[in-house]
């Protein structure tokens, strides 16, 4: 493909001086196939979203049969059954306090009907006050602009710098395995937030969190006991808790979501990605009855004012079904990949350029020596690396992280694994 030619701008990509796309002809499970005929592994769902890897029948057959149907129909004074049904499947894997689900496309969209929820519920209520949020320190919550301000500040947004609202930010406890500072850690996190909010109560309005696992920026771990006491504060001290489970959700984490995986209920949840099994965009939202209720008036001024052309589009939610009974039938293919992660990363510890060695459900990662951050000089490197060989694995800087379909064999995962051993040994850096 010449580049110079094609008019495709492409996402997060210096287009000057990026090699040459690869075309893409078809997909089959973990396999993607060029039309040069090479064939690649799939190691990272393309994007973290093929949880079923690629081109799956069932749900391929279940778009065509919605299609014929019905494919959209505006989503405000009109329902479906795909949109019904999806919305109650949903809710049986969700901790009970959650109950009302909110339509709309993608990760980012998810996130900013989550935070006007939050922000609205108490505008509803009739507090004035609490219009600020908490977040993480290394959190990535999309690229739309409420997404982009609650996100931490990186390359991603920097030229937006002035246009971004201010949140208050809580350093997130990261560990791996053989850290003998976790605890450490977790209260300084704890100390921080208590601080923050005795000095400024009745201030926030809710706090948005990445559980368990932050993605984009590194695959940065926390313990579930971690999450629990983040609960208990948050509660005591009345400030809402949004899970944005984009990435975590449906089965990524060994669980059908980090909530039930942490024994902890959000008030909000965000849930996009996997939710498709990566055929269609769509998004969640979905809040307890408390918030819903604080918009549920006689005064319309109280409703909430958000929606997309596509909300609730019928073909996506036929895809969703159909991908969430793929799921249900057979919650193996998902439990089982950690208990593989465990026994094969055993073989990269004798390497000393690889370090914080981490595992969680389906999702297992390291660190290369060397200078970190997205920018970092190693990343393109080790990609470059794999590509060549076969394997599409886009580390995070240097930041090496495996996240598959949950189709992915384990003889499959086992030469993932024999790759970056190779990209170790060789001493690319
Ligand atoms: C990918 C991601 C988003 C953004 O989702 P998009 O569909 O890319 O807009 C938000 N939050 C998290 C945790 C994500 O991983």
């Amino acid at each position: 493909m010449d580049k110079a030619k094609s008019p495709v701008w492409m996402p997060y990509t210096q287009m000057k001086t990026a090699p040459e796309p690869l075309k893409v002809k078809s997909g089959k499970g973990s396999w993607l196939y060029l039309e040069n005929g090479e064939k690649i592994l799939d190691c990272i769902s393309s994007w973290w979203v093929n949880i079923h890897g690629h081109a799956c029948p069932e749900i391929a057959e279940a778009i065509y049969r919605q299609a014929k149907e019905l494919e959209q129909v505006i989503s405000a004074g009109f329902t479906h059954e795909p949109a019904e049904k999806l919305a109650r499947l949903i809710l049986t894997k969700l901790p009970d306090n959650l109950k009302r689900v909110f339509y709309s496309d993608n990760g980012s969209t998810a996130v900013e009907v989550a935070l006007k929820m939050a922000f609205q519920y108490w505008k509803n209520k009739g507090v004035q006050t609490r219009t600020s949020f908490l977040a993480f320190e290394g959190a990535y919550h999309g690229d739309t602009f409420g997404a982009m301000s609650s996100g931490s500040r990186s390359v991603f947004n920097d030229p937006f710098n002035e246009l971004l609202f201010d949140v208050d930010r809580v350093p997130f406890p990261s560990t791996w395995s053989d850290d003998s500072e976790i605890l450490e850690k977790e209260a300084a996190s704890i100390s921080y937030l208590e601080n923050l909010l005795s000095e400024n109560s009745g201030k926030y309005s809710a706090m948005i969190a990445e559980p368990l696992v932050q993605g984009a920026s590194g695959m940065n771990m926390c313990r579930p006991e971690f999450m629990k006491k983040l609960q208990d504060i948050l509660k005591k001290h009345d400030v809402l808790m949004i899970y944005d489970e984009v990435m975590t959700g449906f089965g990524r984490l060994g669980e059908w979501f980090a909530c039930i995986k942490s024994g902890t209920e959000p008030d909000i949840i965000c849930l996009s990605k996997g939710i498709t099994g990566g055929f269609l965009p769509l998004a969640v939202t979905v809040a307890s009855e408390e918030v819903y209720e604080s918009f549920y008036d006689d005064d319309a001024a109280k409703a909430l004012y958000h929606g997309h052309s596509y909300t609730a589009n019928p073909l996506g939610c036929a895809a969703a079904v159909a991908s969430f009974g793929l799921l249900s039938e057979n919650e193996n293919s998902f439990r089982r990949i950690e208990n593989i992660h465990k026994k094969e990363m055993e073989s990269l510890r004798k390497y000393e350029n690889l370090t914080r060695f981490r595992i969680c459900g389906t999702i297992a990662s390291v660190d290369f020596y060397g200078d970190s951050g997205y920018l970092s000089s190693i990343g393109p490197i080790l990609k470059s690396f794999f590509t060549e060989k076969g394997f599409l694995l886009r580390p995070l800087g240097n930041v090496v992280y495996i996240l598959p379909p949950y189709c992915t064999s384990e003889e499959e995962i086992c030469m993932i694994y024999e790759i970056i051993a190779k990209a170790a040994e060789t001493a690319l850096i």
